[in-house]
């Protein structure tokens, strides 16, 4: 016997439905690029959207549709979130510090038919323009009179605002089955090309629905929230469709990320929460101290994308009185699989206990499920001792990618083998150790590169720190240390410091002292690029550093 409730399809464009109807007047307010601020609410932005949709709908975009993005994080990008998933076309998110090859790449193998593009890409745009056949137009983001200036671009130009001003509002969204495609994003493809990562309405809204709950990110209509994680990664952690569930005030930050004009935004715009990998807050703190600044407005920080090192957690919080939400997720789990948050029972931890609690990558939220595997597919115990590789399986976790047949990270269950290794305590709070490709192979042991650079980066003389496998001769593999100085600081001061707190054959074989660490297009380091560097450095010989 079935139910006799309603079947309405849980579909993207309820949410901004919802929000221009009973949050009208909530502020959303957005930084474009020349650094200036400026507002609106949902309701006007849910008219704009309307006739977004109504200018795709006369273009001729029809259900499954892939139209790209390449663009900040501001209020058009917002637009196109809502416009083109509403209308059932599949809003796909380009992140435009890829390289060109992949970009390229991503274009092709999605067959987008329109891009819409920042300005400031009006360059990138240009230089590829002729090798994707299947662009038809290009629609700048911006007004009729900014078009004037010189481009190569060989598709046709549109100003975006154009198509907002000469339509009329698109009277009703169109219902379809909810499991229609919404948005899609590539991984970053740091081994091979990138992968194309399909969602669905029904996994968004899932997702959406989840992530806002007090144990997830705990997101209310009373929060000014502001993802600075980008629009164009893995949607923003989900922050763009929370804001509108609940309600919440919504700064977009645009391209300005640097610690000063984070500091500026969230100050003045008072936000409570936000959202970033951790090289943001280096950024952040450094401003902070310098200027001696506090946080006078923000309570929570959601940290994810690398492993937050437990320095950050206790500077927010001892500092700056900012609760930090450590959490773990991939493009492929839309993106969020777990969150750090303590149990009732942890309240009658000390403080120290609560930090090394809180540098764990949490629990699944309720729709997740994670394990973990040794190398011939045995289960590990969750004991929180065993590490082996991280499988995840749930409703807003992908079931396989665009354009690829077969997939090698998929088992019949529908499990997802993250390419993580992790290890799980009684509790479910997950800890990752590494990349499986990272990890250190040092006499048949895994050394943990992950547990070794956050202590590194604890030292107060450490601005930043990697830690990778080299080649050696007897051990196949020693940790090397890379280290990027806040300060002057000696070898064997961060030998000394790593001494007591990690086991001795995990202790750094060298130290080398860097002026920057190489990254990724989404912030981590780029530890393919190091290795390649560094490969020999254990087995030939090589000139001690005088800094020794
Ligand atoms: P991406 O798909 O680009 O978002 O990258 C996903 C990968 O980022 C994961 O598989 C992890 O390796 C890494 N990652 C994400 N969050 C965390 C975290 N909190 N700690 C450590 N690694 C993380």
């Amino acid at each position: 016997m079935l139910g006799l409730m309603s079947n309405k399809n849980l579909l993207i464009s309820s949410l901004i439905e919802h929000s221009s109807e009973y949050h009208a007047d909530t502020e959303i307010v957005h930084r474009v690029s020349n650094g200036n601020i400026e507002k609106t609410n949902y309701k006007e932005t849910n008219i704009r959207i309307r006739r977004l949709a109504s200018a795709l709908t006369r273009m001729g975009i029809k259900l499954g549709d892939r139209l790209g993005t390449i663009a900040w994080s501001n209020l058009r990008h917002l637009e196109l979130y809502y416009g083109i998933s509403g209308i059932g076309a599949i809003c796909h998110t380009i992140n435009p510090r890829l390289f060109k090859e992949q970009l390229i790449f991503i274009i092709n193998d999605a067959q987008n038919k329109i891009l819409f593009v920042d300005l400031d890409f009006i360059e990138l745009i240009s230089e590829i323009s002729n090798e994707i056949p299947t662009v038809e137009t290009i629609i700048l983001l911006c007004a009729e009179k900014e078009l004037t200036k010189l481009h190569k671009i060989k598709q046709k130009v549109l100003a975006y605002e154009s198509l907002i001003e000469n339509n009329q509002t698109l009277d009703k969204w169109p219902d379809f089955d909810e499991r229609t495609a919404s948005s899609l994003c590539y991984t970053s493809g740091t081994t091979g090309n990138p992968k194309g990562v399909l969602y669905s309405h029904r996994s968004t809204m899932i997702h959406t629905l989840a992530a806002a709950n007090p144990d997830a990110l705990d997101i209310s209509s009373t929060d000014v929230i502001m993802p600075i994680a980008p629009m164009f990664h893995a949607n923003a952690w989900g922050i763009p469709y929370i804001a509108n569930m609940v309600g919440a005030k919504l700064v977009l930050p645009g391209r300005h990320l640097d610690g000063e004009s984070v500091y500026n935004i969230l100050d003045k715009e008072e936000v409570t929460f936000t959202a970033a990998v951790p090289t943001i807050w280096l950024m952040l703190f450094e401003y902070l101290d310098k200027k001696n600044k506090k946080l006078k407005f923000l309570k929570r920080c959601v940290i994810g994308g690398s492993a937050c090192p437990k320095f950050m957690i206790e500077d927010f919080h001892k500092k700056y009185g900012v609760e930090v939400i450590h959490a773990w997720g991939m493009t492929e789990t839309s993106p969020l699989g777990t969150v750090n948050k303590p149990l009732r029972k942890h309240s009658s931890l000390s403080q120290e206990q609560k930090y090394n609690l809180a540098i764990k990558q949490g629990r699944p939220m309720y729709g997740v499920k994670i394990k973990i595997t040794n190398d011939d597919g045995e289960a590990l115990p969750h004991d929180g001792k065993a590490f082996g590789n991280l499988w995840v399986k749930g409703p807003w976790i992908c079931s396989g990618y665009l354009n690829m047949t077969n997939s090698d990270v998929h088992d019949e269950n529908e499990w997802f083998l993250t390419g993580d290794v992790a290890s799980i305590d009684q509790d479910g709070y997950m800890l990752i150790t590494d990349r499986v490709k990272d990890v250190i192979k040092s006499g048949g042991e895994w050394i943990s590169s992950i547990q070794i650079e956050n202590i590194a980066a604890g030292h107060k003389k450490v601005s930043e720190a990697a830690v990778i496998g080299v080649k050696h001769k007897k051990w196949d593999e020693r940790p090397l240390l890379l280290i990027v100085k806040a300060e002057n600081v000696k070898k064997d001061e961060i030998l000394d410091f790593l001494k007591d707190k990690i086991a001795k054959w995990w202790m750094p074989d060298d130290i080398i002292f860097v002026e920057e660490l190489p990254h990724t297009a989404t912030g981590k380091i780029r530890k393919v690029e190091l290795k390649k560097t560094y490969q020999n450095y254990f087995v030939n010989p090589h000139k001690e550093s005088d800094e020794n």
